[in-house]
């Protein structure tokens, strides 16, 4: 997502609204993927006399993941302000500080790395998930990628069964 600064450019000190969405990676987390749907954006922006834009306002997502606890889909609300300055001819290199050129400032890294410093440390499927413990292996979906902890068990007897 891109803002377009000519006019605050022009007009320091004077705040500019802005709003729209942009899409955010798929995120690993401590080995976990996380996805997270398009962000709404919406804030404002100004420039000081140096022609540094300030920018400021709200990343809203909802980021999806498996259940810390059954391993079932689980979603999160995520939410997060920022208020941050785009240091104009500033290197773009630096981790430590946001940098723009010309009349447009990217808030692709600023919009991703907010939403996911709003993550849950761990998704739930609901408050109260009693967690594998109470699953019956019975009805787990044999869905690839997805892990109980009998599953391998049960291929083998019904391996041994067949032979
Ligand atoms: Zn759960």
């Amino acid at each position: 997502m891109k803002l377009n600064v000519s006019e605050a450019l022009s007009h320091p000190g004077q705040e500019f609204p802005f709003s729209g969405t942009q899409a955010i990676a798929e995120q690993e987390i401590g080995g976990d993927l996380v996805r997270l749907e398009d962000a709404a954006v919406e804030g404002s922006f100004l420039s000081d006399e140096d022609g540094n834009i300030s920018v400021r306002g709200t990343v809203r997502t909802t980021a999806h993941a498996r259940c810390a606890k059954c391993l079932e889909p689980a979603q999160a609300e995520v939410r997060n302000e920022f208020d941050e300055t785009f240091i104009r001819a500033g290197d773009p290199e630096d981790p430590e500080i946001f940098a723009y050129e010309g009349h447009e400032v990217d808030l692709d890294r600023l919009v991703m790395s907010y939403a996911v410093m709003a993550l849950p440390i761990r998704f739930l499927c609901r408050e109260d998930c009693p967690g594998l413990q109470y699953r019956d292996p019975d009805v787990a979906p044999a869905e690839p990628g997805i892990q109980y902890p009998f599953a391998g068990l049960r291929q083998l007897l019904e391996n041994n069964e067949e032979v």
